[in-house]
């Protein structure tokens, strides 16, 4: 049965959803997190929205009780490593990552064995036992900025996304190893779709997730502005900070779909494009207002990380939150 039918059965119309939320949420004294890829709907009931850093900054902080998480696995759990001692719920347990499936923790062992010495730097989109073995996690907001607080001489194992990798390397201008895993929304971003959106919205800036496919072409044509139009690579909140300060009344949007919403609600002088309509993450998307109503009703499904585990999970996630 779908979430719409079952709340057809109840009777209970979207606005009685909400304040069934709302009554929910103070009952259970919890906060409510969502993703910048979030539906519009989730978003809108959200008491923070925002990116992989600025959530788990807030996870970190929150007095509430308990944690109710709109994303994806592996953002529950690094709310869990952080908040050992809240309760945090997602609202759908196959809500996963193509991206933090592309490496396991057997894999990175392996990795590490044969570079003895060097320093793991993960980025967020990893499973908790990965994140055990790393040095530094980070996110795309500041991984550069994680990378550059290593000595230079240091080798560095960078995993799993290799288009963030390779945007890393290049800013930063130092040699890493690159993990070859990849997001497959980000991935199918690609340069031909780049060239025909930029020629239907030649006034917009381009703003551009380092994880997509297109994105080392694009950091090339943004270092060199070769076409005349403004490229910038940013993470999802460095998009909404680009927007705030720029000038542009038009913006194309390298990214899943969902912080569109975000940035119309933000701004809703200025126009808004996804450079790919069919960048949808259908993890993201799993999350519904049902769902999130029957896990607070219900108290489920927990992530919880295991306390060993999370003990060394922590210091690694603890670098990410505040190299900023
Ligand atoms: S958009 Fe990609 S990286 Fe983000 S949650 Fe979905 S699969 Fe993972």
């Amino acid at each position: 049965m779908t979430d719409m039918c079952k709340l057809e059965e109840k009777n209970m119309s979207a606005i009685d959803l909400v304040s069934e939320i709302n009554r929910l949420r103070r009952e259970r004294k919890a906060v409510i997190l969502a993703h910048n890829y979030q539906l519009p709907e989730v978003q809108d009931i959200a008491d923070f929205v925002g990116d992989s850093l600025g959530l788990s900054q807030q996870a970190a902080k929150t007095q509430a009780e308990v944690i109710v998480f709109c994303g994806v696995h592996f953002m529950a759990e690094t709310a869990s490593i952080l908040s050992p001692t809240k309760t945090v719920l997602i609202p759908d347990l196959g809500a996963g990552c193509s991206l933090a499936q592309s490496i396991t923790a057997e894999e990175l062992m392996k990795w590490k064995v044969e570079h003895p010495g060097a320093t793991v730097v993960s980025y967020v989109n990893t499973t908790a036992e990965v994140k055990a073995l790393s040095d530094y996690c980070c996110t795309s907001g500041n991984a550069v900025k994680v990378v550059e607080s290593i000595p230079r001489e240091q080798e560095i194992l960078f995993l799993p996304d290799r288009y963030l990798g390779q945007y890393v390397e290049t800013v930063a201008k130092r040699p890493l190893h690159i993990w070859g895993g990849a997001c497959h929304v980000h991935a199918k971003i690609l340069d031909e779709e780049m060239e025909t959106a930029r020629l239907a919205h030649p006034d917009a800036d381009i703003l551009v997730h380092p994880e997509c496919g297109c994105s080392t072409t694009c950091m090339l044509k943004s270092l060199h502005q070769t076409s005349g139009q403004k490229m910038f690579i940013y993470s999802t909140e460095g998009m909404l900070k680009h927007v705030e300060k720029s000038d542009a009344k038009e913006f194309l949007i390298a990214t899943e779909v969902g912080i569109i919403h975000r940035l119309h609600k933000q701004f809703p002088d200025r126009r808004f494009y996804p450079l790919s309509p069919n960048a949808v993450c259908e993890y993201m998307k799993m999350i519904t207002l049902p769902k999130v109503y029957e896990t607070l009703r219900d108290m489920k499904f927990e992530v919880k990380v295991e306390a060993s585990l999370a003990a060394k999970a922590r210091l690694p996630v603890e670098r990410m939150i505040t190299i900023v």
